[in-house]
């Protein structure tokens, strides 16, 4: 399989290359150059599938022997052993229309876990094979830290930088990444705000002497692999509705979005033959992308600070990757947009490409008070505790959800991560065992200054 960049200025090169390549050297983003086609045959095969075994099918097609099928097992296998549910990605029914695909089962309780596990054993893979060093460096919010932290800890040939802001990640977040005390694993506390930390991530990996120098490679969520570890649990929960003959109607998929990579990737489980009916994207107040599917304009808008920090975003890094698709996979169409965008600051669509947009998704911008009062609601009605991501998906279900239809909502965190906004509504919940002895566990991190010299130092030392 061969794949390109979505300005066309990148081709042909592998999956372990795209991999190592991380953003495409033209400013793209990586998309396989022919999406994999699924025949009802082969559903039909794979709906009897483990979790696993699915997922060893799925990037074979992807990969193309390009890692042998035996390795390629074991990755996965590897990958998914450290869920501590045995299904991985169980899928809960809360009533009739409503399932809840729980994706928190990983080391970190949020979903990046499924993509990132997967990448440091890659990771890992590679650097043995190519006998190379991997370096990893990545600012986080919170979630994507701790996971790509736990995704390599303690694996030979890899070190990990993470950089969060100081004292503004979750206390669990900040806790789960720092409370690793293996030597491959620096992390820095930034004096500063989350977009210091990027910035500085940014300017070091465009210092092309010192990336090539020092093997920085990027775990951010545009990593191709990412998305292709986030396909298959879109065809699982499928097959579990199957399973139940709950399919007939139609099933949807309500996705709380930030960058644009989860639910990606369900477009890209659609585009393969998975019948999907509709993609729905949940955001926040954070609503570029509802604005965009609604109105048909992509463009920034004032901050907001939500109850669901992961997806407080103002510019979704993935959606280039559907602009692509949109545009009839035309790179100088992609381009043109993209650096009209840089210039003006927008994107706008109408006519019958905001048709085309809005028959790909439906879509929901959720505001506070809603996130919380579903989150109450569903708790008083059915028992259930959803984290407050997760809560901005369920929320936007109810409009979508046509009669006869079964809508799966995808829980993308456990709601412990987020116990800040569960105690907003006097909700008391028990923390699981993990992150309960999180509190009583020694903290190692390094407190810097918001510059990219005082970064480098420290990087230098480590590496
Ligand atoms: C990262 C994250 C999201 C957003 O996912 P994208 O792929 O960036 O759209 C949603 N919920 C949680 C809990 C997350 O950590």
């Amino acid at each position: 399989m061969e794949y390109i960049s979505t300005r066309g200025k990148v081709a042909g090169i592998g999956f372990i290359d795209a991999v190592l390549m991380g953003l495409a050297d033209d400013g793209g983003l990586l998309v396989p150059k022919v999406i994999p086609q699924v025949s009802e045959d082969t559903l039909a095969k794979w709906q009897k599938l483990s979790y696993p075994e699915l997922a060893l099918e799925i990037f074979s097609l992807y990969i193309d022997g390009e890692i042998p099928r035996g390795e390629l097992k074991k990755l996965v296998d590897d990958s998914y052993r450290t869920f501590r549910d045995k299904e991985v990605t169980p899928l809960r029914r809360i009533k009739q229309d409503l399932h809840v695909l729980e994706l928190f089962h990983g080391p970190t309780f949020a979903f990046k876990d499924i993509a990132l596990q997967f990448l440091g054993n890659l990771y890992s893979y590679i650097s043995r094979e190519k006998k190379s060093i991997i370096h990893i460096l990545g600012a986080t919010s919170g979630d994507t830290g701790a996971s790509a932290i736990e995704g390599v800890r303690g694996k030979e040939g890899i070190k990990i930088c993470i950089l969060h802001p100081h004292g503004k990640v979750s206390k669990v977040q900040e806790l789960q990444m720092t409370t690793v005390n293996d030597a491959n694993v620096l992390n820095l506390s930034v004096d500063g705000n989350f977009d210091d930390c990027q910035r500085i991530i940014k300017e070091l990996f465009a210092d092309v002497a010192f990336k090539q120098e020092y093997h920085l490679r990027a775990i951010n969520s545009i990593n191709f692999a990412r998305i292709l570890a986030q396909i298959v649990y879109y065809f699982y929960a499928y097959f579990r509705l199957a399973d139940q003959g709950a399919v007939a109607g139609g099933v949807n998929f309500s996705v709380p979005t930030g960058n644009f990579g989860d639910i990606f990737a369900g477009y890209l489980a659609k585009k393969m033959g998975l019948p999907v009916g509709k993609l729905i994207l949940a955001t926040n107040e954070n609503n570029i992308l509802e604005r965009f599917v609604n109105e048909g304009v992509y463009q920034p808008g004032e901050f907001h600070m939500t109850y669901s920090p992961s997806m407080d975003i103002q510019v979704a890094s993935n959606f280039e990757r559907y602009l692509y698709y949109l545009n009839g996979e035309d790179a100088e169409t992609v381009a043109a947009l993209m650096d009209g965008f840089r210039k003006e600051g927008r994107i706008a669509v109408a006519g019958e490409e905001l048709a085309q947009v809005q028959g790909d998704f439906a879509s929901a911008a959720v505001e506070n008070d809603d996130c919380l009062a579903t989150i109450g609601q569903v708790h008083d009605d059915y028992g259930y505790l959803l984290d407050p991501h997760t809560a901005c998906g369920v929320a936007a279900t109810a409009q979508f959800t046509a009669k006869g239809e079964v809508t799966v909502a995808l829980a993308t965190a456990h709601p412990a991560k987020f116990n800040e906004a569960i105690e907003l509504i006097q909700i008391e919940q028990t923390f699981p065992p993990q992150i309960k002895a999180l509190f009583d566990k020694p903290q190692h991190q390094k407190l810097v200054s918001g510059s990219n010299d005082a970064v480098k130092d420290e990087l230098l030392k480590f590496f």
